[in-house]
């Protein structure tokens, strides 16, 4: 078998060829990958091959389909070790956190579309002059686009449910991320060949950079494109799908608010806000890097939360005790601190951490996280996305305020809300203009979540039953049963 798809990734190569690209391990420095963008013609390739195969594998019975996604699971868990490897040094994601949360959740998604394909059931009803069906049905070719900060849940994410539904799947991982995607597509073409080679191709990975992505969006084959980047990426795939009203699922960018209320058990709104905040050293979609906290408690939440702040342990990715790993690149991280030091110029003022790179990592990506205070409320850094470990504390009044500063953004992807009132905290909680909003925890995301963003953050959900379902397209089938032949058009 030819397989054109997985011959655009070259494993770290040593010669340097034409268009090469290299994907560099931020905690190192060295080179992780070398890998080529699949070409112009490799795209129009893979997308007539997949529409080939989807109509081959949209045949098979759902409880088949269900088995095949199974077995990938079955395939990412035993592979866990070099799925959490290959992340880790792409991203520079933290080992064990790859290990026991992205790669497990991966395979749980396999596992989730199998299952609920197999409930899914057509909806019959008989109506006077014959049979009413409401049934699903599957698209075709599917894209899907994923960012680099959760390579490999986000190709899973997108793969799962669009095969489980009878799709093809041609997914393109962010080019800082190469290795995941393309491992586990090669797990699940595996399996497709083994069930019939005509499969095959029902799930393809094409690497490339942003160019290769908009070929993808705009290829006239394709009907459905899910995509996770940030707000920018996400207008562009917006006004190059509206040519051709392909149906869309946007997973974008962020700038969410944590809410302390005056009656917060301080303890746990500083593990919340850690959480909130420094998980993937920042680089997360639903970072609430906007601490909103009820004056009468601020003191006492600045100083245990600076306390904790300061005692995370910035280190290289495969070691047990680091706490914060490097960002995904030393540009990355540049840009954060550029960001950072904008607003200090502006007069907000940095309590913890520092505006340069930690001098004792190999690499200039390692940054200890920060929290300024005193942040204008018109500042940049509390309307746009930072994507790293940066918190801003700021003092609210009331619950009115709180909910005014909470929702003064474009973005609307998450909010959460601590107060020991369980009830009041829900209740402000369901005023928030956000997709998530969580009361007490954060970053909770089981299978039945249909996580996503409202404004900017996004179109459309991922995951749980809302996420599922934008896999396929409802069909009305209506049977008509009449009585006697029909005497002639009646009008
Ligand atoms: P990015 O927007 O730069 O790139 C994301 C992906 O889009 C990449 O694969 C890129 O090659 C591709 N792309 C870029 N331009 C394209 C185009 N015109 N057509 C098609 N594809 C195109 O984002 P990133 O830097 O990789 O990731 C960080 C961003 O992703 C942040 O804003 C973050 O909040 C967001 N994100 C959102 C979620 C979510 O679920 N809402 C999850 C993870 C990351």
């Amino acid at each position: 078998m030819t397989d054109a798809a997985l011959e655009s990734v070259c494993s770290a190569a040593s010669s340097s060829q034409e268009g090469e690209r290299r994907a560099i391990n931020p905690a190192t420095g060295a080179v992780a990958t070398v890998w080529r963008p699949a070409s112009t013609a490799l795209v129009d390739t893979a997308l007539s091959q997949a529409a080939q195969a989807q109509i081959a594998w949209a045949k098979v019975a759902p409880a088949e389909r269900a088995a095949l996604l199974r077995d990938v699971a079955d395939a990412i868990d035993a592979n866990a070790a070099s799925f959490a490897h290959d992340d880790s040094k792409e991203n520079g994601r933290l080992l064990r956190s790859l290990r026991h949360d992205d790669v497990p959740s991966a395979a749980d998604l396999f596992r989730d579309a199998a299952d609920r394909v197999q409930r899914e059931k057509p909806m019959k009803e008989c109506a006077d002059d014959g049979v009413l069906i409401h049934r699903r049905v599957p698209h075709g070719v599917c894209v899907g686009i994923g960012a680099w900060n959760y390579p490999l849940v986000c190709a899973a994410a997108k793969m799962a449910p669009a095969l489980a539904c009878g799709n093809a799947m041609v997914f393109k991982p962010a080019p800082q991320t190469p290795s995941s995607a393309h491992r586990l597509g090669t797990l699940v073409r595996e399996r497709l060949a083994r069930r019939s080679s005509n499969l095959v191709h029902a799930c393809s990975v094409l690497l490339g950079d942003d160019a290769v992505g908009q070929r993808l969006v705009c290829h006239p084959l394709v009907r459905f494109v899910s995509a996770t980047g940030s707000v920018s990426t996400g207008q562009r795939i917006f006004a190059n799908s509206a040519a051709s009203l392909k149906r869309l699922v946007l997973e974008l960018g962020g700038k969410s608010a944590l809410i302390v209320l005056d009656d917060a058990d301080i303890d746990i709104a500083v593990d919340v806000a850690l959480h909130a905040n420094f998980v993937a050293h920042g680089q997360l979609c639903t970072a609430a890097s906007r601490l909103l906290v009820h004056r009468s408690r601020q003191r006492e939440f600045s100083e245990r939360f600076l306390e904790r702040v300061r005692g995370l342990v910035v280190g290289p990715p495969d070691s047990a005790q680091s706490e914060i790993g490097p960002l995904v690149s030393e540009d990355h991280a540049q840009s954060v601190l550029a960001k950072v030091r904008a607003a200090v110029d502006r007069g907000a003022n940095l309590v913890a951490g520092a505006l340069k790179p930690v001098a004792s990592q190999p690499t200039q990506s390692y940054l200890a996280p920060m929290v300024l205070d005193d942040v204008d409320a018109s500042d940049p850094l509390l309307t746009q996305e930072i994507f790293g470990p940066v918190a801003c504390i700021l003092p609210l009044d009331d619950v009115d305020h709180a909910v005014d500063q909470a929702n003064a953004v474009n973005y609307g992807l998450s909010a959460g809300v601590v107060g020991a009132n369980v009830a009041r905290a829900t209740t402000i909680a369901q005023r928030l203009h956000a997709g998530v909003v969580w009361v007490n925890t954060y970053n909770e995301q089981p299978l039945a979540m249909a996580f996503g963003g409202m404004g900017w953050s996004g179109i459309g959900r991922e995951g749980g039953d809302l996420g599922f379902a934008a896999y396929s397209e409802p069909q009305a089938l209506f049977v008509g049963a009449p009585a006697t032949p029909s005497e002639g058009f009646v009008p």
